[in-house]
């Protein structure tokens, strides 16, 4: 039996064929989720949702326009009548350095990582109040925690920071409805956000500082989202968790 039987999970920016969010939802899935795949383009969101079964849903939706959550969200309910699980998992990168980030790349990253969070949290909470039950997996980054990733940039850092910070502060204020809030904080996995966007020297030197020497796979970030989701971590509220190899020791 599946982990997630008579669950409904709702993933954001899962589209993207090789990324988290796609590894989680094909995970979700095969734990028995029934599973809507929210991303910008309606198309691919419906062909992914497809790619992992009959009975999942593709749904456009930007996560920095809250009409777009709150449509979602009514569309899910209306799908599927239940959301159990919420995975922020939506997310741009920007490779500048500190002095050459303009207040549009500002509003860019932050918009889509940290207020798309929020606006995808506030879109489902009034319904898992209601029915006592919920946990909300945020996708942060090791960029977060160390400062700087080499090609995310430092507003994507202090972004994830704040996914981190608004984690916590609702598994605090949430926590007497029932609802969990969790993020993970991976390490350098090789999906999309990162082809192509690495010298062969910068990948030398990312690889030499993971202990366990290879980058991650989605699938390893998609099981630490399935611990979260799932009544395995029913004590665990307001924690980070790293997917990174060691690259922290
Ligand atoms: P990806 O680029 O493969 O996928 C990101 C998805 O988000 C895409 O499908 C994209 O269309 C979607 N998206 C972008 N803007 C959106 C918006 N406004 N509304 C809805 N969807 C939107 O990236 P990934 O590597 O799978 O990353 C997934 C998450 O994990 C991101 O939050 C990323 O910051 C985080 N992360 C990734 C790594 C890594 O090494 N890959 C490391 C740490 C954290």
């Amino acid at each position: 039996m599946g982990l997630l039987e008579g669950k409904t999970a709702i993933i954001t920016g899962a589209a993207s064929p090789r990324g988290l969010g796609k590894a989680t939802a094909t995970l979700f899935a095969e734990h028995g989720a029934r599973v809507a795949i929210l991303d910008l383009d309606a198309a691919q969101a419906e062909d992914a949702a497809g790619d992992i079964g009959e009975d999942h849903i593709g749904l456009a939706c930007d996560v920095t326009r809250k009409a777009d959550c709150d449509a979602a969200v009514a569309a899910v309910l209306d799908a599927f009548a239940q959301i159990d699980i919420l995975v922020n998992n939506a997310g741009i990168t920007q490779p500048l350095r500190i002095m050459d980030i303009s207040h549009e790349n500002y509003d860019a990253v932050l918009d889509v990582n940290l207020l798309g969070t929020l606006n995808m949290s506030q879109a489902v909470i009034p319904h898992m109040r209601n029915r006592r039950t919920g946990s909300i997996v945020n996708m942060s980054s090791v960029s977060a925690q160390r400062g700087g990733g080499i090609f995310g940039g430092p507003h994507y850092s202090a972004a994830k920071a704040g996914v981190l910070g608004l984690t916590k502060a609702m598994a605090r204020e949430l926590a007497p409805d029932g609802i969990r809030s969790n993020a993970i904080c991976p390490g350098f996995i090789a999906t999309d956000i990162t082809a192509g966007k690495l010298t062969p020297e910068m990948r030398v030197q990312i690889l030499a500082g993971i202990p366990m020497g290879r980058a991650g796979e989605a699938s390893d970030v998609a099981g630490c989202a399935l611990f979260l989701a799932s009544a395995l971590s029913a004590y665990v509220t307001g924690s980070e968790v790293d997917v990174n190899g060691g690259s922290l020791i």
